[in-house]
């Protein structure tokens, strides 16, 4: 049997998640909340099952859904999406990026990727016959090189996808960023995936933008985003894309055919928890102190670092204490000291090593001081 993905092998989330497992260890390393969501949400859920709407949503999603979420971007990021043709429910971002690859990357086609990068991204380019071209940020990896990515571009560049707020760094992309990557694209076909899953975790004052924000994004963009981490559902695997009508024609396609439709219950829910926007807008300054917390605790630590800018991850750079190779130390960490993190060297071109660990303060405040009193003995 010849494989469509030699080389690849298990997912570095489920491998420390299953050390960490097997250890006891206090897990930081999957990035998922340590905390439930608000009843509220979970009763509208199990009252849209009592109510009957347990057959088939409609493909593109129910559309007190689409309609709820076309005001909500119409608010807070200045363009206006139709329920209609332009915004489709997904099985999380994690479907949303498959079918946006998938509906426009032919074989022979160039993709740009910004390592070190979410993991789904090369594979998913990889079983379309086409190749990703990687761009490697230095480390903290809080600044883009447009000039090396602008360098990347050939007659073959089918797409260049983002992500931002930025996995595993923290970066949140400034306004220069987007204008940055809005002059690359100019009078090209180029395609821009910008994967936003993180977009309501912004810190320290910090304005979003997102790619829906520029013209000359916006227009040739499919943005991603993901109701498992604004609502801290991640296994519910709840997500959308936005996209203009003609790119999200092609991308409704894929998607009839690859799910048909989504968790129609959950979409009723969701339809009316977003009639808060409190249930949303609080998310920045509710991370941010968890974030603060776990920082704070860390004072006698000889770990360094520099504030995440937003997302729900803090890299951590050992190499005042140690220098054995990321992944070792995050395994020695989770089955010695009983912490686990995420290697960051997983993430870069050739797994280049930078002698950084991520940790996911997406967690309860005693798991942060937990952590961080582990940290600080080490
Ligand atoms: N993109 C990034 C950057 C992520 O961190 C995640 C989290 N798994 C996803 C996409 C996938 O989101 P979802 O869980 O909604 O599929
Ligand atoms: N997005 C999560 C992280 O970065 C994990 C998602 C997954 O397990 N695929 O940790």
């Amino acid at each position: 049997m010849q494989s469509k993905l030699p080389g690849d092998q298990a997912s570095i989330f489920a491998e420390m998640t299953g050390l960490a497992v097997e250890h006891n260890a206090l897990n930081l390393s999957q990035g998922f909340p340590g905390f439930s969501p608000d009843t509220k949400l979970i009763d509208l859920v199990s009252q849209a099952m009592r109510d009957g709407h347990n057959q088939y949503a409609p493909p593109a999603g129910h559309l007190r859904l689409r309609e709820k979420i076309s005001e909500l971007i119409a608010d807070l990021r200045g363009k206006t999406y139709d329920p209609e043709n332009e915004i489709n429910l997904t099985v999380g971002a994690s479907e949303a990026l498959y079918v946006a690859i998938t509906a426009f990357v032919h074989p022979g086609d160039e993709v740009i990727v910004l390592k070190p990068a979410f993991d789904s991204y090369e594979p998913t380019i990889k079983l379309q016959g086409a190749t990703p071209v990687t761009v490697q940020l230095e480390a903290p990896y809080l600044q883009i090189d447009w000039n090396a990515v602008a360098n990347a571009v050939t007659s073959k560049t089918r797409m260049i996808i983002i992500n931002n707020p930025h996995n595993p760094s923290g970066m949140v992309f400034k306004d220069s960023d987007l204008k940055q990557l809005e002059a690359i694209v100019r009078d090209t076909d180029i395609l821009i995936l910008s994967d936003e899953v993180y977009e309501h975790m912004v810190f320290d004052g910090r304005v979003y933008r997102s790619a829906a924000y520029y013209p000359g994004i916006a227009e040739r963009a499919l943005i991603t985003a993901s109701f498992g981490k604004t609502f801290h559902t991640t296994g519910w695997k709840m997500g959308y894309c936005l996209a203009p009508k003609d790119l999200m024609r092609e991308f409704r396609k894929v998607h009839q055919n690859l799910v048909f439709s989504i968790h129609h219950p959950t979409q009723i829910a969701l339809a009316q928890y977003l009639e808060e926007p409190k249930h949303y807008l609080g998310l920045s300054k509710f991370y941010q102190t968890k974030r603060d917390t776990f920082l704070n605790a860390l004072n006698q630590s000889r770990f360094t670092w520099t504030p995440a800018e937003g997302a729900y991850f803090q890299i951590m750079d050992y190499s005042a204490i140690t220098d054995e190779p990321a992944v070792d130390f995050a395994k020695r960490l989770t089955r010695e000291h009983k912490l686990a993190s995420i290697p960051v060297s997983v993430f870069n071109v050739n797994h280049r090593d930078d002698h950084l660990l991520r940790f996911c303060f997406a967690k309860k405040e005693k798991d942060l001081l937990k952590a961080a009193e582990i940290l600080n003995s080490i």
